[in-house]
């Protein structure tokens, strides 16, 4: 069982830790971010500038209820420095980390 405390200071220390999860495009960090699908280098975009990047008008906290993917990019789950987790293969942990970020800043 994870308890609350632990996924906060998982949160914490891995925001902190994570010093490159930063929108690439508004530079804002501390919230969720996606990355494109297939991209190789992962260009990382917070939730307006990937509906902007997708060309789909703007979700809330609802609409990831449905889906945590937009279009073609997905949440980008930091698994090593400057990788991330495959869509399907996200630990139950990470899942929890990136869920607890907020939408926006
Ligand atoms: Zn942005």
């Amino acid at each position: 069982m994870i308890s609350f405390d632990f996924q906060q200071s998982l949160r914490s220390r891995q925001t902190r830790k994570m010093q490159n999860y930063i929108c690439s495009e508004c530079k804002k960090s501390d919230i969720k971010l996606w990355r494109g699908y297939s991209e190789e280098l992962a260009i990382l975009r917070c939730v307006d500038c990937t509906c902007k990047h997708e060309k789909v008008k703007s979700i809330n906290e609802n609409d990831l209820k449905k889906t945590d993917a937009i279009k073609w990019s997905v949440p980008a789950v930091p698994s090593r420095p400057n990788s991330y987790w495959g869509y399907t293969s996200v630990p139950e942990n990470m899942v929890q980390w990136w869920n607890a970020l907020p939408l926006r800043a």
